[in-house]
């Protein structure tokens, strides 16, 4: 963690966006990796209603288009949700926390998670009866994980709400893990795996030469472990000013993200202009 937090990227900053700008103008390729949820399109009441905005489609697509770039998409959506969200077909997805991967063409699920899914059907049967005294949250079944989501649950009885989601799920099966996020319980297989260690897993299948680069940015506690992979080699940046994050960089919130996306795009549009490969 940044004894001192992390530092804002903005154009406002004018060292540190320089000292951006120039990485990402020397770097001989890009693996850009984005969060969705609270990074490329704000949180909102329920998953379904997180669209992304037409700019942000627009922005994305000219992204895409870069020859020397790569995105993968990260997040704790189902591979399913993600797709049907985010249309492109030319790139990367990493979805379920890491669970789940689709990366120039092949598809890979974690072997070990993927023997949970049964167990986590059932799971979510008997969630559902638990939760009837609270219409308002919200029980999200992603095949690998589930989503308890309880920000529309009030404030009062968050606490009593979020004690019988752990009882009930401890005593279907005490192996289970259960993580907190952003007014969200995940439920998850007893598999140490998370998004950093899928982005590690992409990583070392490439062919990476000395001058390429990566870029992380992301909202959420589940994007620490890849903070923390990416440390001493890419850019991090975190969505929201805190010090509790590993990243090295902040932006304050979906506004600033597309900024830095924009400056990729103007940056290296102009390198293709001028080195056409
Ligand atoms: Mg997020």
């Amino acid at each position: 963690m940044n004894n001192n937090g992390p530092f804002h990227l903005s154009p406002k900053q004018l060292d540190i966006w320089n000292n951006i700008s120039r990485q990402l103008h020397t770097a001989s390729e890009i693996d850009l990796f984005l969060d969705y949820d609270g990074t490329i399109t704000p949180i909102r009441s329920t998953p379904a209603e997180a669209v992304l905005e037409p700019e942000t489609v627009h922005v994305l697509q000219q992204l895409i288009q870069l020859p020397h770039l790569k995105v993968t998409m990260v997040t704790g959506r189902s591979m399913a949700d993600i797709q049907k969200l985010v249309l492109f077909k030319n790139i990367g997805f990493v979805a379920n926390h890491g669970f789940h991967v689709l990366q120039d063409g092949k598809e890979w699920r974690h072997p070990e998670a993927e023997r949970f899914i049964k167990k986590l059907r059932k799971l979510y049967t008997i969630l559902q009866g638990a939760f009837q005294p609270f219409p308002k949250s919200f029980l999200e079944d992603k095949q690998f994980t589930l989503s308890i989501h309880y920000r529309n649950v009030s404030v009062q009885e968050q606490t009593a709400f979020k004690a019988i989601a752990r009882k009930t799920i401890y005593e279907f099966d005490s192996r289970l893990v259960l993580t907190e996020g952003k007014e969200v319980l995940e439920v998850r297989p007893p598999v140490d795996w998370g998004k950093g260690r899928a982005v590690m897993e992409i990583l070392s299948a490439q062919q990476h030469s000395p001058r390429s680069l990566q870029m992380y940015i992301g909202d959420d506690i589940t994007d620490e472990d890849a903070f923390q992979v990416l440390q001493s080699s890419g850019i991090t940046i975190h969505v929201g000013n805190t010090a509790d994050t590993q990243a090295h960089y902040y932006v304050n919130d979906v506004d600033e993200v597309l900024q830095i996306l924009k400056m990729i795009i103007r940056l290296q549009t102009h390198r293709s202009n001028h080195h056409p490969t």
